[in-house]
């Protein structure tokens, strides 16, 4: 669940990549075409111009830097993102909503570029925050510039109509506002429905996962050992290969608990667990079967392959140093799969070995006695 998680992020990244290079290109499109009608346009002034191209610049610089920076890998694609959200605020704000109100244009131009010009940027910023800050702060963010953006355009409206010019535009806007609005609505909840999901894979995940590994070793419990078998068994018979398991027992586990304490106990089948993983093949298995109990699964190992294995982390458990003066021996119970039995009956083999282990002196590998057939 937890590699899912991490590749559906990925993926995400790779598409938020993807995006903000086909737009940061995009825009240098749009910028040029801007650039271009302004130079053409006689009727304005020449602060205006200027004040524009260096708008102009400023927008192509950055979807520039956008791009090399993607490319580059560096920075983070996380602080790319937040460096857009100040760019784009800062952009909303001067040049798409003080600058045209200085300058007093005409009525389509400063809706052209004011409340048409505004509202892109300020869905690009409530998109950003929402994504950047998800849940309650990225919603009170989004709807801070919203309502900012809404009242300056508000306030365009309102000075046009003072200038005693045409004032049919102020439905346009709060049309434009009422849709964007509601496009943000939109957004929210799927923010919050990513958010919700997002959560209940989390908690899916805690939940699979206290269900299948034991807390204390980390090791896979007996409800996924079991599971595990079955599938190897099944896999053991279709293909015709061998399959061996070892049930282990740590001996006189009762006297360490005793004599050191339960917390030394518990260190103990700590320190084992993890040792005896890291001395395993990546294919084979270690279980926590129970207590201080232990099956280890041994796919495509015959019984006398299995032995040598069993052998070889029963000296491994005696001579690791646990703590202080304590160590550890376990006795060993092996049994092969014979080809057509049950897993309760080559556990039940195992289990038997196990004990004539144990009669036999402990701290010694014992393969199965007899077959059950
Ligand atoms: P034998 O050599 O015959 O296996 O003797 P033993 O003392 O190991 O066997 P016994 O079954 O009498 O004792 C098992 C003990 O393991 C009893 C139980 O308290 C202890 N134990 C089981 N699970 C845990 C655990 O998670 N932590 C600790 N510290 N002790 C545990
Ligand atoms: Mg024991
Ligand atoms: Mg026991």
């Amino acid at each position: 669940m937890i590699e899912r998680i991490a590749h559906d992020r990925i993926r995400f990244d790779g598409q938020r990549r993807i995006a903000y290079r086909v737009s940061g290109a995009l825009g240098m499109l749009l910028i040029l075409y801007a650039q271009f009608s302004i130079l053409t346009d006689s009727d304005l002034s020449y602060l205006f111009r200027v004040t524009y191209a260096i708008n102009h610049c400023a927008l192509a610089g950055f979807s520039y830097w956008v791009i090399w920076a993607l490319i580059l890998g560096w920075p983070t694609l996380d602080q790319i993102e937040r460096v857009m959200l100040g760019f784009f605020t800062f952009e909303a704000i001067c040049f798409n909503s003080v600058l045209p109100l200085l300058f007093g244009q005409t009525l389509p131009t400063l809706f052209r570029e004011t409340i048409s010009g505004n509202i892109w940027f300020v869905l690009v910023i409530c998109t950003l925050s929402i994504h950047l800050y998800s849940g309650r702060r990225g919603v009170i963010m989004a709807l801070g510039i919203y309502l900012f953006s809404f009242a300056v355009a508000a306030g365009q409206v309102l000075m046009t109509d003072v200038y005693g010019q045409d004032n049919g535009i102020g439905v346009i806007v709060i049309q434009i506002y009422v849709m964007a609005g509601m496009l943000l609505g939109f957004l929210f909840v799927i923010a919050r429905y990513r958010d919700h999901t997002q959560r209940l894979q989390v908690e899916y995940d805690l939940l699979e996962q206290m269900a299948f590994n034991d807390v204390l070793t980390g090791l896979p419990n007996r409800r996924m050992g079991y599971q595990v078998l079955q599938s190897q068994i099944a896999l053991a018979q279709r293909g015709g290969h061998s399959l061996s398991i070892c049930l282990w027992d740590i001996d006189h586990f009762k006297q360490i608990n005793d004599t050191y304490g339960h917390e030394v106990g518990d260190i103990v089948l700590q320190a084992l667990a993890e040792h005896l993983k890291s001395t395993m093949r990546l294919s084979d298995m270690l279980i926590r079967w129970g207590g201080e109990e232990f099956v280890v699964v041994l796919p495509e190992t015959p019984l006398a392959a299995a032995l040598i294995v069993a052998d070889r982390l029963r000296e491994a458990i005696a001579r690791l140093p646990i703590e202080r003066d304590v160590r550890a021996t376990a006795s060993f119970g092996v049994s092969c799969y014979d080809g057509i039995e049950t897993l309760e009956q080559v556990l039940q083999r195992a289990d038997k070995a196990l004990y004539a282990a144990k009669a036999a002196g402990r701290n010694t590998v014992m393969p199965v006695l007899e077959y059950s057939k």
